[in-house]
């Protein structure tokens, strides 16, 4: 019998998996329920103008994005209806039981320092508290060694960013020498300078970050052992696939910006039952209606160039039905445009949603069961370990049993009591093709949330010019995107209020003054004629 855990493994660890625990390999498995179980049609009106006098407002995709969007929607009084193509909405946050009724999730989902929005949220629906304190965390390299642990930076005396986090974990590495560490800090720069001229995003955007780090000057050994796990498990793809601009957007919000940015605090259960059911509810009430097993497959535009109505298909029965709608928001993951623009003439025939069939995307891939820092599971005999496989399409193939074994000997690694570990309970879930894939260059494809159709928005973690902070693939800049969707649509058909988004934290003085020196010296030597030796 084993027990691992406090530690979540990331990085290193988790690119490569770790193991298992509990009984035997079970593949079906029963998403959780988060709607009213029977009837897919759920609203109800509260007294609020959710009839024929409100304006109609379709939200289609119900994940992190689409249930912002709604939420707020509705409690603006619109007539809004969620449309998703799964029975039970909540997209890559969804979860699932297994045969034995245990639950598991897409991927083990933690919650950031600076998740302000999601966290207040919460708060508001008055719901006992989901979330773990916030944890240290461990970072293995491929050959199973402990390279360093992450503390709880807002327990630590608070210093300026990027002093703290150096400070704070300066004695903390084991296996990745203050040589090869030093040479990051010339990277850095990257972090001031990426905004500082017009272009200058899609100069970075174009070059992969492996390519980055190397003009900076980084050694291998930082790049392989801490740089490119930490990039795997946040960006779903190497430094060598991924956009240099992307990464550093990802890193200074994850890890750089303030001292706490990497605090990050897990669900105590399923994201899906903790969060997303009691969500629903409260939509619910305010007159907002969810229509799980609905597949969007058409759009309806008149001759101004508005969208009048959507057609969806009835996955129960087969049926198509039509929705008519004074404004829409897409919330529907890459995959899901692309699938959309192929099918309708009306999408493929503007540009913007033409170029985001460009956009590449990678896969994800879960073995085995929530850890052990969910509730369920606390007095479980043995170790619950979830592990996920970023990056995993040529994993796709395995069957269950071999990615099973797959976690555990890679779990052996880092842990050698693993080898001797009896799997009792396993569950494998794959993500073909479900997450977005930032390569070089792919700014240029991604739309931004207003489109040629005026009453049309999108929204989800990869949509563009979000200007709010939030980055990467992240749940919190993904329900952000749904609240400004939302904030759209009140614009757009002029009833109700904005939603209160709250921004991260800005940047500490330091930081700020460093970006704009580097924006006049730039200016001034642009100006000049001359231009930097990297960019
Ligand atoms: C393995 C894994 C681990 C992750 N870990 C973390 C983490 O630790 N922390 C974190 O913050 N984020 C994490 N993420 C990222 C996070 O899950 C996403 O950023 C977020 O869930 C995206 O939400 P979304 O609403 O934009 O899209 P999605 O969740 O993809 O939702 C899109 C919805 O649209 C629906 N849809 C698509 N097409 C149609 C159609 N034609 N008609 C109707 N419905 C349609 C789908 O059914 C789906 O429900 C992880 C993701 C994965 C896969």
């Amino acid at each position: 019998m084993l027990r691992l855990q406090q530690q979540p493994c990331s990085g290193a660890a988790a690119q490569q998996a770790q193991a298992v625990a509990r009984l035997p390999t079970a593949t079906r498995r029963h998403r959780l329920s988060v709607t009213a179980a029977a009837s897919p049609t759920t609203g109800a009106d509260n007294g609020r103008p959710t009839g024929p006098g409100a304006k109609k407002v379709l939200v289609v995709g119900g994940g992190w994005a689409g249930f912002g969007a709604v939420k707020h929607l509705a409690e603006q009084g619109y007539n809004v209806t969620l449309l998703d193509a799964a029975e039970n909405p909540g997209g890559l946050s969804a979860g699932w039981r297994t045969p034995q009724g245990r639950a598991v999730e897409a991927g083990v989902k933690g919650f950031w320092y600076q998740y302000h929005n999601v966290f207040k949220m919460v708060k508001e629906l008055g719901i006992p508290w989901p979330f773990t304190d916030f944890e240290t965390s461990g970072f293995w390299g491929s050959d199973g060694k402990l390279i360093t642990q992450a503390p709880v930076f807002s327990k630590q005396p608070r210093l300026p960013a990027i002093l703290g986090q150096f400070v704070h974990t300066f004695n903390l590495f084991d296996n990745l020498p203050l040589a090869n560490r030093a040479t990051i800090i010339p990277w850095l720069y990257s972090a001031i300078d990426l905004g500082s001229t017009p272009g200058n995003y899609e100069r970075y955007d174009k070059m992969t970050a492996l390519e980055m780090f190397r003009s900076f000057g980084v050694t291998q050994r930082a790049y392989e052992q801490f740089l490119k796990p930490t990039l795997l498990v946040g960006l779903f793809a190497p430094p060598e696939e991924l956009s240099a601009a992307v990464t550093i957007e990802t890193l200074y919000f994850y890890a750089l910006a303030h001292q706490s940015d990497f605090d990050v605090c897990w669900c105590k259960g399923s994201v899906s039952e903790l969060i997303f059911a009691p969500l629903i509810e409260r939509i619910k009430q305010q007159g907002g209606k969810i229509q799980g097993g609905r597949l969007v497959s058409g759009i309806e535009t008149d001759a101004a160039g508005n969208v009048t109505a959507l057609v969806a298909r009835n996955t129960a029965s087969g049926a198509e039905e039509r929705y008519e709608a004074d404004a829409v928001v897409f919330a529907i993951s890459i995959a899901g445009m692309q699938r959309l623009v192929q099918a309708n003439r009306a999408l493929a025939d503007r540009r913007e949603f033409r170029d985001s069939t460009a956009s590449r995307l990678a896969s994800g891939l879960t073995a085995a069961s929530p850890r052990n820092l969910h509730d369920e599971y606390k007095n479980e005999p043995g170790t619950v370990v979830a592990a996920d496989f970023y990056g995993s399409t040529r994993l796709m193939p395995l069957t269950d049993e071999e990615i099973v074994r797959k976690v555990v000997s890679n779990m052996a690694l880092c842990e050698p009591a693993f080898r001797d570990a009896k799997v009792v309970d396993s569950a494998v879930l794959r993500f073909p093709r479900a997450v977005t894939h930032f390569s070089p260059g792919s700014a240029q494809w991604r739309p931004t949330q207003a489109t040629s159709f005026g009453n049309l928005f999108l929204a989800g973690d990869w949509v563009k010019g979000l200007q709010h902070g939030a980055n990467g693939l992240s749940q919190e800049r993904a329900y952000v995107s749904g609240l400004e969707a939302a904030n759209l649509v009140v614009g757009r058909l002029g009833h109700g209020e904005r939603a209160d988004i709250l921004p991260v934290e800005p940047d500490e003085p330091h930081i700020a003054a460093a970006k704009e020196l580097n924006r006049s010296v730039k200016g001034a030597l642009y100006a000049a004629g001359m231009r930097s030796p990297f960019l």
